[in-house]
This record gives structure tokens, C-alpha cells and sequence, in this order.
């Protein structure tokens, strides 16, 4: 289940959302990119998504989240890679590289449908 969390992120991206979308236009999907620090549960982001929207213009619209991964830095041998999770060990035999995340919630993108009703043919 999403916690508070999921849902305060939710919601400020639904205002957000709001802010950037043309006031006619009709939502079809919206682009997070998330930096690992923020410890975002896609899954439970999604649902708290669906639950924000639920009832609004902007039900149905499709939330893709991208999450940025860890940039790990091994102070033993120097090597760097990213990971998908913070605490790895290094081919090296190091048991512990610095992992160094992100805090970042960006908004990529808002796909909207280009056709209205207005269309006559
Ligand atoms: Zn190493």
C-alpha cells in the first residue's frame, strides 16, 4: 500500500501536472524521473497516482516513472559504476563503496491527445 509519502508526491505532481497542461487539453500520460535518495516505491507511487487522480480530469492518465540510479565510487580502487541499489561490493573485494544518490523529482514529460472535439469531418 502507498504510505503518506506516495501520496503528498501524488498529489503535488497531479497540481503540477495541472499547471503545465493546456487548459482543453485531454491527459494522456505523465514522465517522472526520480533520484534514488527520495526512496520512492514506484509501485506504491502509481497507486497513490491512481487514487490522487481517481474522479479527476486527469483519470485514467498514465503515470511512467523513470528512477535514476546510485553512482557507486570505490575508495579502493577508484573504480565507478551505477547501481540499482545503494550497498554493493566492488569486484575489487571491497565490502562497502560510497554510494551517492540523488534527491531529484523531475517532470519530464505530459502527453496530451492533440485531437478535440472540435474536429469537424
Ligand atoms: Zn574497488
Amino acid at each position: 500500500m502507498p504510505g503518506v509519502h506516495e501520496f503528498s508526491i501524488a498529489e503535488a505532481l497531479a497540481t503540477q501536472v495541472l499547471t503545465y497542461a493546456p487548459a482543453e487539453a485531454r491527459l494522456r500520460g505523465v514522465e517522472i524521473r526520480v533520484g534514488p535518495l527520495r526512496g520512492l516505491d514506484p509501485e506504491a507511487l502509481q497507486m497513490a497516482w491512481e487514487a490522487v487522480t481517481f474522479g479527476t480530469s486527469m483519470a485514467g492518465v498514465v503515470l511512467e516513472v523513470e528512477q535514476l540510479p546510485w553512482s557507486i565510487t570505490c575508495s579502493d580502487c577508484g573504480r565507478e559504476w551505477t547501481s540499482p541499489v545503494p550497498f554493493v561490493s566492488c569486484i575489487c573485494g571491497n565490502q562497502a563503496p560510497s554510494p551517492v544518490g540523488t534527491d531529484e523529482l523531475d517532470l519530464l514529460a505530459v502527453t496530451v491527445d492533440e485531437t478535440t472535439d472540435e474536429d469537424e469531418t
